[in-house]
């Protein structure tokens, strides 16, 4: 089922974490044999003909993710980052695509297929570099590694007193997260999104770091989030099914899941921001 809304979102960890498990099953053992770059500011680093020319030859020995980057490690130790943005779309076809609007890289794999890099809105882009760990070395904890506890998120909140969603839509304080599951994990804890993140009690933090690892974790078993108007699709062109299971985020005006009072939408630090107003009370004073 996928809902029609008005806005467009970006790619959140699920999604990212979606795309590299289909291209880490389907790629790595793969020899890149070319490169095309039809936009060649997809390329933030290098420029994009030393781009093609280093990539040429290159196997692909693994593929992983970083916050909402992709990770191809090449035969050669460089690495490959993909960050998609709000429409990049990285997806394996048999057949080399033709008259593309869309189409900003092409890579042609030894084995015959093609890897397209689709972008419509033109923001995605790509880092070619030996070092690929100083790309993400700013990025704060993934949330769904076990070293990301209950108590170093609790301690994490505790010296930080600006409001909790634009904090976890840092990235450099928490990788991955993006409007859809902040307003969703926040509905899930029963927390307003303008609440001091130092006001949170400690049952509160718990609750939340919680609610954040089992929106990501429910999220990734469903593929993530397509919603009608975006772009997220799987390396198989697949839609994701979690945009029929979202609770507050494009539910405005619906009834809260829980306890059946009218969802609200409002702006917080420009972000629109879905809440149940019974369910997650607005903090006193702000
Ligand atoms: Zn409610």
């Amino acid at each position: 089922m996928v809902r029609t809304y008005n806005g467009r979102i970006m790619p959140e960890l699920p999604e990212v974490e979606m795309v590299a498990q289909g291209l880490r099953s389907a790629l790595v053992g793969s020899t890149i044999v070319s490169v095309t770059v039809y936009w060649a500011r997809s390329i933030a680093l290098p420029d994009a003909d030393e781009f093609a020319r280093r990539l040429e030859g290159e196997s692909i020995t693994d593929v992983g993710r970083r916050g909402k980057w992709v990770l191809l490690t090449l035969g050669s130790g460089s690495g490959l980052l993909i960050h998609l943005r709000m429409t990049g779309q990285l997806i394996l076809q048999e057949e080399r695509p033709v008259n593309e609007r869309h189409l900003r890289v092409l890579f042609a794999l030894a084995d015959g297929r093609w890897l397209c890099f689709f972008d419509q809105r033109k923001f995605g882009r790509m880092v070619l570099t030996t070092e690929p760990q100083g790309v993400v070395r700013e990025l704060g904890p993934e949330p769904l590694e076990d070293e990301f506890t209950a108590a170093t998120f609790a301690g994490m909140l505790a010296r930080r007193r600006g409001s909790i969603k634009p904090l976890l839509l840092n990235q450099r304080f928490l990788a991955g997260l993006g409007n859809i599951y902040t307003d969703e994990a926040l509905w899930r804890a029963g927390i307003h999104p303008l609440r001091r993140a130092d006001s949170l009690t400690p049952d509160e933090a718990v609750g939340l770091h919680g609610a954040v690892r089992a929106v990501l974790r429910e999220a990734i078993a469903s593929g993530g989030t397509t919603l009608a108007d975006t772009a997220y699709r799987q390396p198989d062109g697949q839609a994701g099914a979690f945009g029929g299971l979202l609770a507050v985020y494009g539910r405005a005006g619906q009834p809260c899941p829980r306890c059946g009072a009218e969802i609200e939408r409002t702006l917080v630090g420009q972000r629109g921001t879905h809440i149940c107003p019974h369910c997650q009370p607005r903090p006193v004073g702000e």
